[in-house]
C-alpha cells in the first residue's frame, strides 16, 4: 500500500536548462548528517509510465511527422537495459497534469499548470518520495510544450528521445552528474542526441541505487578530499578517468571528505577533486549539496605527477587522501563548441562531439583564459591532439584550439585539462569521440 499523502514530505523538482544561456550523483534528502538516496521499493519495480493520451494535439511545437512512441520506448530501453528492472509504457491516460494522483505520467500536454512547471526549461521530473527512507510513491514527468522538439535528431531544435532519457534517469532516482558527456549533466542544445545513450557514469548511478549484488569484474576506489590544512572538504566531485582518458565514474564528497567511486571496471585510472563552480554547480542538484565547498583548486591524486590508482574486480582501492590548495580558482574554463566559420561560433550545450579522424577548431570560453599558455591545453589520453596555431578572442575569454583526433580513438568522452602558471582546472567529458 502506498503511504498516504501526508507522509510524502519530499518533493523533488528537477529541472533542465534548455541553453548554455558522473560522478553521478544520487539525488535524495540529508538524514542525520547522511544522504539518504531516492529509490524506488523493489515491490514498485518494474516501472510503468502512462502517456497522456493525445500527445500529438497537446504538443504544438512538435515537428511533423516525428514519431513520439518509438522516442518513448528507446528512452525506456536506455535505463531498462541497465537497471536490472524494466521501464515500461504502461499506455494512454486522459490525464494532462503532474501532481500525487496514483499515475506515473509522462505528459506533453500544453496546459497552464505545465507551462509553470517547466518555466522556462525543456523539461521537469516530480518525484514524490518519503522521508527518511528515500522511498519513492509516485514521479510525473512534464514536457514543456513552448519549447521547439523533433524526435529525428534534426539541427536547431531540442530531441525528444535525449530530454526522456535524461528526465527518466531522474524518476529512477539519480540527480545532475557534472561530467558534460553524462545524460545526467544538467544542459543540452538543440540538435543534440549524444545523451540518448548512457555514460558510464549514469550506468553506475543506476547500479549503485538498484544492483542486488557487486559486480565481479568491477571494483571501487575510496577516499577523502582533504585542504592543505587538514580540513574535509564538502561537495567536491572526484572523477575516476581510464588509461585511454575516458571519465568512467564520479562521486560527490560527503561532509567528512569521503567519497567511493564504485563500478569500475578492472585497470588503471587517474583521479582528480575538482569543485563546483561551473558549468555544474550545486543550485543544480536538488539541495542536499548547497553547502559544497567551491573555493578550492583542482587537484589530481598523486599531485602533479599524477598516480596511475589501480582497481581490480571485486576490489576496494582505499586511496590517501587527495590535498587541494583552499583557494578560489582564477582559470574556470565553461562552455565549448565548434568555430563553424569565422565569425561563428556554436556552443553545444553539453560536449562537443567529434568522429574518429576527425579534426576541428574547438571552442573553449571560460574565466582565466588568458594566463593560460598555449602548452596549457589538453585533453585527457593520448587519442585528442591539439595542433599549433591557437587563436583567442581580442578580450581573452575564449581560446579556439585546433585539434585532431587518432583515427582509431576508441569512443567515449574525454576531459580537457587547462594548466595556468600557479594552478591547473578541468573541464569533464566536455569532448565526446563518437562512433561515425
Ligand atoms: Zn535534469
Amino acid at each position: 500500500m502506498r503511504p498516504a499523502p501526508a507522509a510524502v514530505v519530499g518533493l523533488a523538482l528537477l529541472l533542465m536548462a534548455s541553453v548554455p544561456s558522473l560522478a553521478y550523483v544520487p539525488g535524495g534528502a540529508e538524514v542525520n548528517g547522511r544522504l539518504v538516496p531516492r529509490h524506488w521499493p523493489a515491490d514498485r519495480l518494474p516501472l510503468s509510465f502512462k502517456v497522456n493520451d493525445r500527445p500529438l494535439s497537446l504538443l504544438p511545437n512538435l515537428a511533423a511527422n516525428s514519431a513520439l512512441a518509438p522516442a518513448i520506448e528507446g528512452a525506456m530501453q536506455a535505463w531498462s537495459a541497465v537497471t536490472g528492472f524494466g521501464i515500461r509504457d504502461g499506455g494512454s491516460v486522459p490525464t494532462l497534469n503532474p501532481g500525487l494522483d496514483g499515475v506515473d505520467l509522462i505528459t506533453f500536454a500544453d496546459t497552464p499548470q505545465n507551462r509553470d512547471v517547466t518555466h522556462n526549461l525543456n523539461a521537469a521530473t516530480l518525484s514524490f518520495w518519503v522521508v527518511p527512507t528515500g522511498e519513492v510513491v509516485e514521479a510525473d514527468v512534464v514536457v514543456a510544450a513552448q519549447t521547439a522538439w523533433a524526435t529525428d535528431g534534426r539541427p536547431g531544435v531540442f530531441d525528444v528521445q535525449e530530454i526522456l532519457t535524461h528526465e527518466l534517469g531522474h524518476t529512477i532516482g539519480l540527480d545532475h552528474s557534472p561530467i558534460a558527456a553524462a545524460t545526467m549533466f544538467p544542459f543540452s542544445g538543440p540538435g543534440v542526441t549524444l545523451r540518448r545513450t548512457l555514460e558510464t557514469d549514469d550506468v553506475a548511478g543506476a547500479r549503485a541505487l538498484y544492483a542486488t549484488s557487486p559486480s565481479p569484474d568491477r571494483g571501487t576506489i575510496t577516499g577523502r578530499v582533504l585542504t592543505t590544512d587538514g580540513i574535509s572538504v564538502f561537495g567536491a566531485h572526484v572523477l575516476a578517468t581510464d588509461a585511454g582518458g575516458i571519465p568512467r565514474v564520479g562521486a560527490l564528497t560527503a561532509r567528512d571528505g569521503s567519497f567511493s567511486i564504485s563500478s569500475l571496471p578492472a585497470g588503471d585510472y587517474q583521479l582528480y577533486a575538482e569543485p563546483l563552480d561551473g558549468p555544474m554547480t550545486p543550485d543544480n542538484l536538488d539541495g542536499a549539496f548547497d553547502e559544497a565547498r567551491r573555493d578550492f583548486q583542482t587537484t589530481f591524486a598523486g599531485g602533479t605527477a599524477p598516480a596511475a590508482v589501480h582497481v581490480t574486480g571485486g576490489g576496494v582501492t582505499a586511496l590517501d587522501p587527495i590535498r587541494v590548495a583552499a583557494k578560489r580558482p582564477a582559470i574556470n574554463p565553461m562552455l565549448v563548441g565548434w568555430v563553424t566559420g569565422a565569425p561563428t561560433i556554436s556552443l553545444t550545450g553539453g560536449p562537443a562531439a567529434i568522429a574518429p579522424g576527425g579534426a576541428g577548431l574547438f571552442a573553449l570560453l571560460g574565466d582565466g583564459l588568458k594566463a593560460v599558455p598555449a602548452s596549457g591545453f589538453l585533453f585527457s589520453g593520448s587519442d585528442v591532439r591539439v595542433g599549433t596555431g591557437i587563436q583567442r578572442s581580442a578580450d581573452g575569454r575564449a581560446v579556439f584550439l585546433p585539434i585532431t583526433v587518432r583515427p582509431g580513438a576508441k569512443p567515449g568522452a574525454r576531459n580537457l585539462y587547462v594548466t595556468g602558471p600557479t594552478e591547473r582546472a578541468a573541464l569533464s567529458g566536455s569532448l565526446e569521440v563518437v562512433a561515425p
